[in-house]
């Protein structure tokens, strides 16, 4: 069985779990999205009266979101037993094999149902109940919106995760994917106390020095351009990274550098990661997809946003791969 579920239909469906504890996770290499909908979602849950935790993987954590997280209520992976919740819900996760808690991405029968909650168009609708709205620019404006449907208090610091996750996902109001909706959700956010220059300034306005010089390392040194200049590229090689003392979860922006760059319409950043080249593909023409392109090398996301793990025996052979599907698109 798997239900889809208005945003609207929500409350209804977790008031059926209220005796039960409920186990929230999000997506591997959590981004703000991820993190933010993820522990806005728990202190909503928590306020209502169920019983909410979430599973977290410390480690992955990027810096600048650190400072928003709860202290109560987020559970490493081995801190918790599946057996004990009577109901999961996974965040911003657009595949079940992407969630960042190994037991839900096996795909081993879960002891307890699950509910997909998430703004990525590609998902297969995984759960037993499914609430996608692939309009919403994150998946903290549909848990604002959940929250707003049902007159939920929203606390201040339930408004400013939820902000970390729109402004996050929407690179502060400047992505495509902005809609009336996500100000609209954004403005009630503020209203209710939550703090936007707070999350502006940890996201956009606190780029340690040692990640400005890796990035202009990167512009000056090793961009690559390919297929007349259409698309362009960049590979996080290991040695840069030890260079600048770089760490891969904090170089979740770095692509952002390539899209700002005039010319190019699809872009791309290309680092080892689990075992692969991890690509990850932005396009700025909404003719050209790189959800299309992400998904036939095995990976997905969003139209304008997605990305793969590539199999390679080295970064160059890895580009070519993904060179062959852009070339693809752009034809
Ligand atoms: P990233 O490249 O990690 O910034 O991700 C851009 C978008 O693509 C996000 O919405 C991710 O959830 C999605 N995405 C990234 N990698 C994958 C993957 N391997 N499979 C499916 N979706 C992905
Ligand atoms: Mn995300
Ligand atoms: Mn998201």
């Amino acid at each position: 069985m798997s239900e889809i579920l208005t945003p609207e239909k929500v409350p209804e469906l977790l008031e059926r779990f209220r005796s039960r504890k409920m186990l929230l996770m999000a997506h591997v290499r959590p981004d703000g999205d991820a993190l933010g909908s993820l522990c806005a979602s728990m202190l909503l849950l928590r306020e209502q009266g169920f019983q909410a935790e979430a599973v977290i993987n410390a480690p992955d954590i990027p810096d600048s979101c650190k400072d928003f997280l709860p202290e109560d209520g987020l559970k490493a992976e081995s801190e918790i037993d599946p057996a004990d919740y009577g109901l999961f819900i996974a965040l911003d996760s657009s595949r079940r094999d992407r969630i960042s808690a190994s037991f839900a991405a096996s795909g081993e029968p879960l002891p307890a149902p699950l509910l997909s909650i998430d703004h990525h168009g590609d998902n297969p609708c995984y759960g037993e109940w499914n609430c996608i709205v692939p309009d919403a620019a994150a998946t903290a404006e549909i848990v604002a919106g959940i929250a707003f449907s049902a007159d939920w208090a929203v606390s201040p610091e339930t408004a400013t995760l939820l902000l970390l996750g729109i402004l996050t996902d929407t690179g502060s109001f400047r992505f495509a994917n902005t809609r009336a909706n996500t100000l609209r959700a954004a403005s009630r956010l503020m209203e209710a106390g939550g703090a936007y220059s707070g999350v502006m300034d940890a996201c956009f306005f606190s780029k340690p020095e040692n990640m400005a010089r890796f990035e202009a390392d990167l512009l000056c040194n090793h961009l690559e351009k390919a297929l007349g200049g259409r698309f362009i590229y960049t590979f996080l090689l290991p040695e840069l990274l030890e260079k600048y003392r770089i760490e891969l979860r904090n170089t979740e922006q770095v692509i952002d550098i390539l899209r700002a760059i005039a010319g190019p319409v699809i872009a791309a950043t290309i680092r080892i990661e689990a075992g692969g080249f991890k690509c990850s593909l932005r396009s700025k023409d909404r003719r050209y997809s790189v959800g299309r392109i992400g998904r036939a090398l095995g990976g997905g996301g969003h139209e304008m946003a997605a990305g793969c793990t590539i199999h390679a025996a080295s970064f160059e052979e890895a580009a070519q791969i993904l060179l062959e599907q852009v070339e693809k698109e752009l034809s």
